[in-house]
């Protein structure tokens, strides 16, 4: 790990950005890739026109070669099930394209939420942003100032939190600006980054990322996005060495999905292996009730009978807490475990 502390960051920048591109877009080369049968898998490639297929190769490397039930590979195979609509399924789940000001959520009181980057490295199917508008959201210098100076005029909020799409898409140059400007405000103790990244692609924490985050003055958390234990590849570990090693917090938020995650044994080896790679269990979610990703859907007394399994085999410390988003709550919400009778 020693050895990528140099001072070669502008190559291995170069390296990050090669390896997106080289990801895989098409889903029959991603299937042909896994010795899956293109003829088996029918119209379904038609939902790439709902939201398109984005599997960077590290990610692909980590799905078993042949099966189609493979969790990795469902997380991201476009399904025809994503045409089916369901009540109570929106396109705008959680009420944020509605925007005062582009690229900033102020939704709970102590933090905000800003969008750095539109896009990500890979596109979940049930990702609750699959509709949102990022060509509008697409921040331009100016709006991103405003936004800094709106925070700047807020000292209730203590902790800001670089979201996307996924703000390690942005150039390290751009994140360190932004990271310097938001450290020079006294109100603010901590920056959170909020990233997927990382997991799909472990080739992004390199040298020009160690340099400014663990340099900056501030508390450091990285939440990552880890859904199954197949996820957590030995490079993942190694990149994430240096920030463990600095003090950065590490936590893992994860969506309870159907066919992915949806057993207390699934769950039991996910956050054991989270916590074996130095991240804290923080959050799980339930899905958003996002138009085209229904067919995941685990309904509240099923994740609570998970849970409720899950916290006899695990330690209390490498349990998430179950949460789901209501519109107009000061928070997540925590999901009550004791069983009810109406379940
Ligand atoms: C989830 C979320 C946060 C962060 O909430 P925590 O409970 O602190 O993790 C902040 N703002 C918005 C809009 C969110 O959706
Ligand atoms: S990484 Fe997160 S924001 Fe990006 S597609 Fe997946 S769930 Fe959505």
């Amino acid at each position: 790990m020693a050895q990528i502390i140099q001072k070669n960051s502008i190559s291995v920048e170069q390296n990050w950005q090669k390896e997106l591109a080289s990801g895989f877009t098409d889903p029959f080369s991603l299937l042909k890739y896994l010795n899956l049968d293109p003829s088996d898998f029918g119209t379904h490639a038609e939902a790439r026109r709902l939201f398109p297929m984005r599997v960077p190769r590290h990610f692909a490397s980590l799905m078993e070669k042949g099966n189609w039930q493979d969790p990795l590979l469902l997380q991201v195979l476009p399904s025809n099930q994503e045409f089916l609509t369901a009540p109570g399924y929106s396109a705008d789940p959680l009420e944020e394209h509605d925007t005062a000001n582009p690229g900033l959520l102020h939704k709970y009181q102590s933090r905000v939420l800003l969008i750095v980057k539109g896009g990500c490295a890979v596109n979940c199917r049930y990702c609750f942003r699959r509709h949102f508008p990022y060509a509008e959201n697409s921040l331009s210098q100016q709006q991103l100032e405003a936004n800094i100076a709106y925070i700047a005029e807020h000292p209730e909020i203590n902790e800001v939190i670089l979201s996307g799409g996924d703000p390690l898409m942005a150039r390290d140059d751009k994140l360190a600006a932004l990271a310097e400007k938001l450290a020079a405000l006294p109100h603010i103790k901590r920056l959170r980054i909020h990233t997927r990244l990382p997991v799909v692609m472990p080739e992004r924490l390199d040298n020009a990322f160690y340099q400014w985050l663990i340099n900056l003055p501030l508390q450091k958390v990285l939440v990552l996005h880890i859904n199954h234990a197949k996820e957590v590849s030995p490079q993942l570990i190694d990149r994430l060495a240096p920030l463990r090693q600095a003090g950065v917090t590490l936590l893992n938020q994860a969506v309870l999905l159907k066919g992915v995650n949806a057993s207390a044994e699934t769950q039991a080896e996910l956050n054991e292996a989270v916590f074996d790679a130095g991240i804290m269990p923080y959050y799980l979610h339930l899905l958003d009730k996002v138009q085209g990703a229904a067919h995941f859907d685990i309904d509240m007394a099923q994740a609570r009978a998970i849970m409720a399994e899950v916290i006899k085999r695990l330690p209390g410390f490498m349990v998430p807490k179950l949460v789901t988003e209501i519109g107009g709550q000061p928070g997540k919400t925590p999901i009550d475990l004791r069983l009810h009778p109406q379940d």
